[in-house]
């Protein structure tokens, strides 16, 4: 697998919505920008924690509760990377909530607050809740933005493909438009948990 690249400091939002079609609503999906380290200092970060070791370092994915969560939740997560992607997996310290990270009626965590609370560009890292987690009032499973390192995913029933899918976001893959693919935005119907051949293809470049 080769390394994650940000591609411009700009990123867009996306996100896996729950139950869409199980609910007959269609969602658009939104749009929001944030601010990335620039290619310039990720490259230098590289630079600066490669060390002079002839073998190709293996990806480090780092795994945290967040909040109210499941410790055996995280070696549920764990395995699936490890079996899709053969990264490194890494449990750390689970993590508090901030009451910013809550809706106003504080009932739902809210994707996009807690992102830019939790405030970590450097490490891949996804945030595992059972909390209720939402973006704009939507029922979300898990979101991040495109190319962003930080996930956050509510534990349930779909924790496989939720955290495959939201993996390829942060490798730079979009939403697929091919239904049994990981990428489609919803794919209950059709789980294959692996990406279409034209988003292996896009994973390759
Ligand atoms: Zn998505
Ligand atoms: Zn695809």
């Amino acid at each position: 697998m080769r390394t994650l690249l940000l591609i411009c400091g700009m990123i867009i939002l996306s996100f896996f919505i729950k139950d869409a079609v199980k609910e007959n609503k269609s969602y658009n999906i939104n749009e929001v920008r944030i601010e990335q380290p620039s290619l310039k200092q990720e490259k230098e970060k590289t630079k600066s924690e490669t060390k002079p070791n002839p073998e190709p370092k293996k990806k480090v994915v780092y795994l945290r509760g967040l909040g109210k969560f499941t410790p055996s939740d995280l070696e549920e997560f764990k395995g699936y990377i490890k079996e899709l992607y053969n990264y490194d997996v890494v449990i750390l310290d689970p993590v508090q909530t901030k009451s910013q990270m809550y809706t106003p009626d504080g009932r739902s965590l809210e994707v996009s607050e807690c992102i830019f609370s939790l405030n970590n560009y450097d490490k891949t890292t996804i945030y595992i809740t059972d909390e209720n987690l939402v973006t704009e009032d939507l029922e979300v499973r898990g979101g991040t933005y495109l190319n962003c390192k930080t996930v956050i995913i509510e534990s349930g029933n779909y924790n496989k493909d939720t955290v495959l899918h939201e993996l390829g976001h942060t490798l730079g893959l979009e939403h697929c438009d091919n239904p049994k693919c990981l990428m489609a935005i919803y794919n209950d119907e059709h789980i294959t948990n692996d990406f279409c051949d034209e988003c292996k293809k896009k994973l390759k470049q």
